[in-house]
């Protein structure tokens, strides 16, 4: 009997170890050189194209960089932000802790992206900013999210969770004209620093407010503006801020799996590729092509729907499939269905049609890129077998 095969695994090298090693040996283990060494790098990464003045803040989750943003372009109490409903509950949470309202919306029925014309339908008076996401790494339709911002006068952040690195028209994801773009390391994306995250904005305002925001609203810079001999021990706080700051040891593994990048998206392609081919004729339908969306895939996840009307149902799949050796999972239960979000906001399964369906029959099977061509062999072994005998 073959190992159990997780859905998702890091890719943790001797690089890794050696550079936290070399963190934990330095004596300087929480934010430091490493730190500011990685948003160097992450901007360099961004900006391979030339330099367009982007500026990165490394936080220790996504979920921070989320609140920093909203925060930053100045979401309030009581404001109204647009969030696709087929996300992750971090892109909503964020706007509750501003006390803010999310506005659920549904999703375009081949990318699963927030829809672009259900958008306009739920602009209100009270409308400060839209949270596109973009599913599994396929970038939404930025081009009409940011038409409808400029239009109605709305912030753009993007949760960009799942689009390291997506080029959207020849753009990377991060360079795009929103305001400002956050990226996860958790532990099973596209690269991982265990835990954490990074901000990216052209506005310097934004990076600014979101840096002092990061550790404690604590402003160095407010005061050597006007004294010039700064005691070392001195600095004021000008807000209450908040403690979201990444760790060296975090960004230590984040400089070595930002190296690696280029070759773990063409993993993860390859990877894909093989699953489009031999995938394609089983009562399934495969992820869309992304030739077809102006975007690439950056492939953090790999999502199947099984077709209507086939004598298996997605919880015997996935039963059968961890029978098997192997673990799956589903992205994402859809936010209307979560409780929290459902009774805040009365929330109804058929204002969201597109969600609904797609959620029913939808599996991520596993793709990483610590897996082997063998590996892979047995998961497409095991789809063939339950799904050729339905
Ligand atoms: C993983 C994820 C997040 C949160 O990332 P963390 O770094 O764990 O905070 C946010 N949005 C989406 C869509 C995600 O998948």
């Amino acid at each position: 009997m073959n190992k159990f095969l997780p859905f998702a695994l890091p890719d943790i090298g001797n690089e890794e170890i050696n550079e936290v090693v070399d963190s934990l040996k330095s004596g300087w283990i929480t934010t430091g050189p490493k730190a500011k060494q990685f948003e160097q790098d992450f901007t360099n990464y961004l900006q391979q194209e030339g330099n367009i003045g982007l500026q990165a803040l490394a936080v220790n989750s996504a979920t921070s960089g989320l609140h920093l943003a909203l925060e930053a372009v100045g979401v309030k109490a009581g404001d109204e932000v647009i969030v696709p409903t087929y996300t992750f509950t971090s892109t909503a949470e964020v706007v509750r802790y501003l006390g803010a309202i999310p506005i659920f919306v549904d999703s375009d029925p081949k990318t699963l992206n927030i829809d672009p014309r259900l958008i306009k339908q739920k602009i209100t008076e009270k409308t400060k900013a839209i949270i596109p996401v973009h599913f599994a790494g396929l970038a939404a339709d930025m081009d009409e999210i940011i038409a409808i911002a400029r239009e109605f006068n709305l912030k753009v952040v993007e949760d960009a969770a799942h689009a390291f690195p997506t080029y959207y028209k020849g753009k990377l994801i991060g360079t795009l004209d929103s305001d400002v773009t956050v990226f996860s390391f958790y532990a099973n994306k596209t690269m991982t620093t265990a835990e954490g995250g990074m901000l990216v904005s052209k506005h310097s305002d934004i990076i600014e407010r979101a840096k002092i925001m990061r550790l404690h609203g604590i402003s160095r810079d407010a005061f050597d503006r006007y004294r010039s001999k700064t005691p070392a021990w001195y600095y004021e706080v000008i807000e209450p801020g908040f403690k979201y700051n990444m760790p060296d040891i975090c960004a230590a593994i984040g400089l070595q799996q930002l190296k690696k990048i280029d070759s773990f998206y063409d993993k993860r392609e390859k990877m894909a590729k093989r699953y489009d081919i031999e995938l394609a004729n089983l009562p399934i339908e495969l992820p869309p092509r992304s030739e077809e969306l102006n975007s690439t895939h950056a492939w953090h996840i790999y999502p199947i729907r099984l077709k209507e009307n086939i004598n298996i149902t997605r919880e015997e799949f996935i039963l059968k499939m961890s029978e098997k050796g192997i673990g799956c999972s589903v992205h994402f239960i859809p936010l209307h269905r979560h409780p929290v979000w459902r009774d805040m906001y009365k929330l109804q399964s058929e204002d969201f049609p597109i969600a609904e369906d797609v959620y029913h029959r939808i599996v991520s099977i596993p793709l990483f890129t610590a897996m082997t061509e063998d590996d892979q062999t047995r998961v497409i072994m095991a789809i063939k077998d339950i799904l050729n005998n339905v």
